[in-house]
């Protein structure tokens, strides 16, 4: 049986009352491919704007095994516990391509599943991880017009997707696995940069001082790095998130950094870059999008793309060929 079509003052009305059925379904409109949806996801997205903004965003990566569903559940508890409402997004690069998942089956937060006050959604499936990112991003915007107050994203330490996640939270946190010493080699410098806490997890029963001294080690990593820039380098702690030990610390940290930036205005303006950011992926999304279906490119692009494949046309003459083709330069 199909439900009635909701009107777009239904969406409005029962996204901002955080009427669950409908907010779920304005989700599945921003996350469908139909282009039936997408005329409504936008005019819901630019009423709701307003609305937006006022959620603490949170990025949490890490290598799948770190921890990070026991972490966002143990977390995601915390706040619960407060009195705040919290929404659970992810970006999985894998989602798209494969089908696969290398996030897992998000009912593994069971206990914060449960909670009234508390939403996890799994990461969309669509084409592209920057088609991922986007209506993640979206997703992000309709839960905090729906009164979540924190927004956390989850993603894995794989290519472009922290740097993705990164681009739309206002702080991101790294988790980390205790070792001893190849840890180090696996830290990448992007991943330093981008990291505001990075928290060893797992410090617990025999993994304690391991977990230790790993964050000994990036502290003097870092150091030598960020050059005792206090303001720049990331928070190192350690944690566990299977006891539940030293996760409101790192949540502490978080909010530090974010204060912070409040001070300096540095956190409206991380939220404005990345406005525009968004607005030029977007615009290349479409573009590129435009392109390959247009009429004229559709009849040359697979000889042309062929042609570069086999080593006989260089990309950029192969691009400029295709411009040409629609008149531009
Ligand atoms: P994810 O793949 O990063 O989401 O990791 P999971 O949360 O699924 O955890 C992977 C495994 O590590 C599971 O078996 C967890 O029980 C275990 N684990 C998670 N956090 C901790 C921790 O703080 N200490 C210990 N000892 N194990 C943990």
């Amino acid at each position: 049986t199909r439900r009635p079509q909701l009107t777009a003052d239904d969406y409005f009305v029962g996204v901002r009352d955080r009427n669950l059925s409908v907010f779920a379904q304005a989700l599945t409109a921003i996350e469908s491919s139909s282009p039936r949806h997408r005329p409504i996801a936008e005019d819901l997205l630019t009423r709701l704007l307003p609305y937006t903004g006022n959620a603490l965003r949170v990025g949490i990566t890490g290598v799948p095994g770190v921890g990070k569903s026991t972490f966002i559940e143990a977390l995601g508890m915390h706040l619960v516990r407060r009195g705040l409402l919290v929404a659970v997004l992810a970006v999985d690069p894998s989602s798209g391509v494969s089908g696969g998942s290398i996030l897992g089956d998000k009912t593994r937060m069971n206990e914060l599943a449960s909670e009234a006050n508390a939403f996890i959604r799994p990461s969309p499936a669509a084409g592209t991880l920057g088609g991922v990112a986007n209506k993640t991003r979206e997703t992000m915007f309709i839960a905090e017009a729906a009164g979540y107050d924190v927004i956390l994203v989850e993603t894995v330490g794989v290519g472009q997707s922290e740097t993705m996640v990164c681009d739309m939270t206002d702080c991101f946190l790294a988790l980390m696995l205790p070792g001893a010493g190849d840890e180090l080699q696996g830290i990448k410098r992007g991943l330093l940069e981008l990291a505001d806490v990075i928290a060893v997890n797992k410090a617990d029963g025999e993994n304690r001082k391991a977990a230790e001294l790993a964050a000994r080690q990036y502290h003097t990593a870092l150091e030598s790095l960020t050059g005792h820039d206090r303001e720049k380098a990331p928070t190192i702690l350690t944690c566990s998130a299977r006891d539940d030990a030293g996760i409101e610390s790192v949540w502490e940290a978080i909010e530090k950094k974010c204060e912070r930036r409040r001070e300096t205005n540095e956190f409206v303006e991380r939220r404005q870059r990345q406005n525009l950011r968004w607005l030029w992926a977007l615009v290349d999304e479409h573009l590129r999008r435009s392109i390959q279906t247009h009429p004229v490119v559709k009849q040359i692009y697979c000889d042309i793309e062929q042609q570069v494949l086999e080593g006989q046309m260089p990309a950029a003459a192969g691009a400029r060929k295709i411009f040409s083709a629609l008149g531009l330069e």
